[in-house]
């Protein structure tokens, strides 16, 4: 809104409003989802050829329903609880509430027969709510973080409310086969139905549970990477670093799913067995600022300072520092600079659903140098195996693995890289939307 009172509009970052807006264009479809500000009321609009249809939030709505049940409730129990989830009675009337809010709008505006494609952790309640609305409908969900085992989800007070709000779709989409197979085996255990390999077997229908690993927009990062000011941009940062033997770089929305910390261990202990020298070696440390108002990301940033300045205070010179650390967001330009300019991706989450920083890393290496060492905890592992994979909660072996990254071969590097890249290109994300429409129109 401007000082006129004018609105205007602003696409929200991240892999998936990049993903579908490609797909969404040119279609005569909706796109219902949240303004992205507090009490809002928006009237549907046209921007850019793409018909959006805000669904407002309250201010507390945004405490209870978005950080609480879905950022300090789900994800943490998604992801194999590293912390310990928040069970509020409270935060799961506001995410009832709200799934009912975004059923309804999605159930006024979708025309007789449509398909409609929905969104990740925090609308899970929204497929059987829509169905009630509208039977009409052909309904897909697709889950982007990881779907735990059985064991786990069954610490959820709302266990049955979830997974019988997502057996409402015709089509539920993971990012691996394991999730598929974990949300399969749940149903069995949880409602004693049927099951056969991917399929769940309701009274009067059928749900399908399967995996469509999302990808990244090769094409777009081909364009940004071609360009010569991000080739310059790239030589620049080498040599504001100092020209080192070797820069390895981490990005990551700072998230205590990411394995920031162990990352640093390793590194810093590498440092002090004199196995990295300072001066030759120079991480590079990029942490998005994300969900600064729940408790435990503000634990988690004051964590990971501490263990920077340290390393920086026992390890760095006058001038420079042994890690390089930022707390900011960055263009796509700026990342892309820095994924051709650095020698060892680093990307070690405790678990994550799929992790598109390593296939970024991979898409942008036309040039077949660089080495991704990458967690077996990432959905991205299971493309990628000839990444340099490790598991975060061994330092020891995280060490072993850094240091094959840094030491292996120009040769090495490059076959790994070349097979990596293989799979990216043939697996991009205009082939995931499609692979998953065209799986929701067959069921
Ligand atoms: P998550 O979805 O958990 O944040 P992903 O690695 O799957 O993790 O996706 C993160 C996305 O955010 C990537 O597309 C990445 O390029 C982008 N990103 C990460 N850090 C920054 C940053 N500092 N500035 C801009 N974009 C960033």
């Amino acid at each position: 809104m401007d000082s006129e009172g004018v609105a205007s509009w602003r696409r929200s970052p991240g892999g998936l409003v990049t993903a579908i807006t490609p797909l969404m264009r040119g279609r005569d479809g909706a796109w219902v989802g949240w303004a992205g500000a507090a009490d809002e009321e928006v009237e549907p609009f046209v921007e850019d050829g793409l018909a959006l249809v805000p669904v407002p939030l309250s201010g507390a709505e945004i405490e209870l329903y978005y950080e609480g049940f879905s950022n300090a409730t789900l994800w943490p129990l998604y992801h194999d609880v590293v912390a310990p989830p928040v069970y509020e009675r409270a935060y799961w009337d506001a995410y009832v509430k709200v799934n009912r809010r975004f059923a309804e709008k999605a159930a006024e505006v979708a025309s007789e027969g449509a398909l409609v494609w929905i969104q990740d952790y925090q609308l899970q309640l929204v497929p059987k709510m829509l169905r009630e609305l509208r039977p009409d409908l052909r309904i897909g969900f697709f889950l982007h973080i990881p779907f735990p085992p059985v064991e786990l989800f069954w610490q959820l007070p709302w266990r049955t409310e979830i997974l019988e709000g997502l057996l409402g779709a015709d089509l539920v989409g993971f990012q691996v086969p394991g999730g598929a197979a974990n949300f399969v085996r749940l149903a069995r255990r949880l409602l004693d139905v049927k099951t056969q390999g991917s399929q769940v077997f309701l009274d009067d229908r059928t749900v399908s549970a399967r995996a469509f690993p999302i990808s990244v927009d090769v094409e777009e990062l081909a364009e940004v990477i071609h360009r010569p000011e991000v080739q310059e941009r790239a030589r620049q940062i080498r040599a504001d670093l100092g020209e080192p033997g070797t820069i390895l770089l981490g990005v990551d929305r700072l998230d205590y799913t990411k394995g920031i910390g162990q990352r640093l261990e390793a590194f810093g202990e590498l440092l002090s067995e004199g196995r990295i020298k300072p001066g030759e070696a120079v991480f590079v440390q990029i942490a998005t600022p994300s969900r600064e108002r729940v408790e435990q990301y503000q634990l988690l940033r004051d964590e990971i300072e501490l263990q920077v300045g340290r390393l920086n205070g026992v390890y760095g010179q006058l001038g420079s520092p042994v890690v390089n650390y930022m707390h900011s967001s960055f263009t796509r330009d700026e990342l892309a600079a820095l994924y051709l300019a650095s020698d060892v991706m680093v990307v070690t989450p405790l678990r994550d659903g799929m992790n598109l920083v390593a296939k970024e890393y991979v898409a942008c290496r036309e040039d077949l140098g660089g080495a991704l060492v990458l967690s077996e905890f990432a959905g991205a592992a299971e493309e990628m195996k000839r990444a340099f994979l490790v598991n975060p909660y061994d330092i020891e072996g995280m060490k072993r693995k850094i240091m094959e990254a840094i030491q292996a071969s120009p040769a090495d590097r490059r076959a790994r890289m070349r097979i990596m890249r293989r799979r990216i290109v043939e697996h991009d994300v205009a082939k995931w939307a499609e692979d998953f429409l065209a799986a929701l129109r067959r069921t």
